[in-house]
């Protein structure tokens, strides 16, 4: 077993070595750029992008010609987004979305207020997905754009897209899901979900960074989205600019190897999150799962250890890449606004880690990780008063604290 263990495959995967060997070529031998129409150069690189929309199209059971490739699912956000805003103004001003997004969605969102748009963040329940009937009393007749992510990103929560690409449908809405954490991990395809638009990026599915893709329907509706990049209308005019042919061709071979390989790869993550989780509890006790159980991503884990401090936690498992409940979305130490939004409060925020399993997670880093996390919160509640007390039956919300 190599030190340090990798445990964070939600903030990126490396690239598997059959989509770097698929991508080599296209630096080198066949480094045409895809819009040259008139030599070999060119007709072989746009053959190369081409199977790679169609190995992306496959997975998510699109047509080829509704992938539109960007460079990353921030961008697929924001074209999504903005482009929706700025081409349906005429139709009303309304987005709807939830607290618990991805900041590429909500920072997009609140750019939009700035603007004069009108935003809903719906707030989530405890299991952390949104509630179906706020969502339908949310609905004005100036709302334009309904988007939800598909699956968390800090706590692996799958939300109910087919039901609520369903309402957006029957309310003649658009439907944008950033399905990022969700495409290549589990079954996704466009029209069970009833998506207008979605979003992924390559290199959370084993893939290079720096290239994405946006979903954007054709028929039932035809959706038409403001280029938010101008020049040369490459992508149908919806984005332009020079295609990231090796990057196109990595994306490609990435979404063709999860489709082959997701239902082993499922089974084998989720019994060794099962062993992660089985673990901890058999180990600790007030452990705590954020977000449900029942619609999770398989390879996710976010656990609060009560009664130990967030910088201390991590601290004492430095060979362990994992994300905590506190840097996750900045470089400041504010707690996890996700954990909040699920009712979390500061201190547990502070001492949750995610464990994100992935590709190459083995039995033996498992147990490792275990192990060590074990040792650290045995030592740290060792010295914590609060734990102690809880310990001796204090009941602590009871207690009266005094305020210096
Ligand atoms: C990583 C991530 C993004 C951003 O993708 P990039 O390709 O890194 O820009 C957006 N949404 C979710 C849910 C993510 O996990």
């Amino acid at each position: 077993m190599k030190l340090p263990i990798y445990m964070d495959y939600h903030a990126t995967t490396p690239v598997d070595p059959r989509v770097l060997e698929a991508m080599l070529p296209y630096f080198t031998d066949n480094f045409g750029n895809s819009a040259s129409r008139n030599h070999a150069f060119g007709w072989v690189a746009e053959e190369a992008v081409d199977k790679g929309r169609k190995q992306v199209a496959d997975l998510i059971g699109a047509k080829p010609k509704e992938v539109i490739f960007t460079s990353g699912a921030t961008e697929s956000n924001n074209l999504a987004i903005k482009g929706v805003a700025e081409m349906y103004r005429e139709k009303g001003n309304h987005v709807i979305t939830c607290v618990t997004e991805h900041k590429a969605v909500i920072d997009t969102c609140k750019k939009l207020e700035k603007q004069g748009g009108r935003v809903t963040y719906l707030p989530v329940q405890k299991d952390g997905r949104i509630d179906l009937d706020e969502l339908r009393a949310a609905i004005t007749d100036k709302t334009i754009l309904i988007t939800i992510m598909t699956a968390n990103n800090e706590i692996g929560v799958l939300q109910p897209v087919a039901e609520i690409g369903a309402i957006a449908k029957e309310k003649g809405i658009l439907f944008h899901t950033d399905a990022v954490q969700a495409v290549g991990k589990v079954p996704f395809d466009v029209n069970e979900v009833k998506a207008d638009l979605v979003s992924l990026t390559a290199h959370k599915m084993y893939g290079p960074k720096g290239v994405g893709a946006l979903y954007v329907r054709r028929r039932n509706p035809r959706v038409l989205l403001a280029e938010q990049i101008s020049g040369g209308g490459h992508e149908r005019g919806m984005r332009s600019g020079t295609l990231n042919v090796p990057g196109i061709v990595g994306l490609g071979k990435a979404a063709e190897i999860c489709q082959t390989d997701m239902a082993a790869d499922t089974a084998r993550l989720m019994a060794l999150r099962d062993r992660l989780s089985e673990k901890f509890h058999q180990n600790l006790d007030e452990i705590y799962i954020n977000g449900s159980m029942e619609h999770r991503l398989p390879h996710n884990l976010n656990i609060s250890f009560a009664y130990v401090e967030g910088e201390s936690l991590l601290m004492g498992i430095n060979d362990v890449a994992v994300s905590s409940g506190s840097a996750c979305t900045s470089a400041s130490l504010e707690p996890s606004y996700v954990l909040k939004a699920l009712g979390a409060g500061d201190d547990l925020a502070h001492s949750s880690i995610r464990f994100g399993l992935g590709r190459w997670s083995t039995d033996d880093e498992v147990d490792y990780v275990v192990d060590k996390l074990t040792d650290v919160v045995r030592r740290l509640r060792e010295m914590s008063p609060l734990y102690e007390m809880v310990k001796e039956g204090v009941d602590l919300s009871k207690m009266q604290w005094i305020a210096h």
